[in-house]
């Protein structure tokens, strides 16, 4: 259900080209700005991540079906538990798709992420997991007309990530390798990261870039996380502790959401 208590989520429609639409909803600031992506094709749509608070994922959920058309699949960019532990209630019926490792790591880990969530977050947190069961094979595939390439990032913000690429439509869903007006998750050193962004700049093929948190742009926004990691990089050269860290960052970013992040990263971080 979705909570009427809570903030709303942002819903736009980022893009609208020939037979496709794709519409980004972005859970609040203060509960980490998580997007998920619906790709609505002429037949059915296909979404893209699953917030971390049930409610959010119960908005996805009822957005969905404003739509009028079927869910067929739902894809899972990455391990972290604020792309997947939100929609188990609201699409319990839906295939999940995610890389083989990713979805491996997913059956493994997540009903320990779940329940260790449920006792922090009460019924914020949802009951159910929907598991990824189906891969996703990298390379091109095109579904109701559309033209969808997949691949797989490494050493980024996560280990292992999904990227899907719509390239004729220039748009590349690109989830936590970039983030935009939202403190990055940070756990080390940020070498890989840096390429991965870098790469997407060069990309003669991207104009629209669809962030894990935070509103999608145009390249300008891979600028915005390259930025974020000078600053993040500098402090940690500077040899600051992680409240100095963290002080450092709220003050730098302060109109920035998803600090509660930081927290979370930080024991990381500073290991
Ligand atoms: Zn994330």
């Amino acid at each position: 259900m979705a909570d009427p208590t809570l903030p709303p989520m942002t819903n736009r429609t980022v893009y609208e080209g020939a037979g496709l639409k794709i519409h980004t909803l972005i859970s609040p600031p203060d509960f980490f700005a998580n997007t998920t992506h619906v790709i609505e094709l002429p037949t059915q749509l296909l979404v893209i991540d699953g917030q971390f608070f049930a409610p959010y994922g119960a908005e996805v959920r009822a957005f969905a079906d404003s739509l009028g058309k079927p869910v067929t699949r739902f894809y899972i960019s990455h391990d972290h538990p604020d792309h997947y532990l939100g929609f188990g209630d609201a699409f319990p019926d839906v295939p999940v798709y995610a890389l083989p490792q990713i979805g491996a790591s997913i059956r493994a880990e997540g009903p320990a992420a779940l329940a260790a969530r449920q006792q922090a977050f009460g019924p914020l947190i949802a009951r159910t997991l929907n598991l990824p069961r189906y891969d996703v094979a990298e390379g091109t595939e095109t579904v109701d007309g559309v033209t969808f390439a997949f691949s797989t990032a490494h050493d980024n913000e996560a280990a292992v990530s999904l990227v899907i690429r719509l390239p004729e439509h220039g748009v590349a869903i690109v989830q936590d390798i970039v983030y935009n007006g939202v403190h990055l998750f940070v756990t080390g050193p940020t070498t890989g990261w840096r390429k991965a962004l870098e790469s997407l700049k060069a990309d003669p093929g991207v104009s629209l870039v669809l962030p894990g948190h935070g509103e999608p742009g145009g390249k300008e926004i891979i600028d915005v996380s390259l930025a974020y990691l000078d600053t993040v990089d500098a402090l940690v050269a500077q040899g600051v502790d992680s409240a100095a860290y963290k002080a450092s960052l709220l003050d730098r970013c302060p109109a920035y959401g998803g600090a509660a992040l930081i927290d979370i990263y930080l024991p990381i971080l500073f290991r």
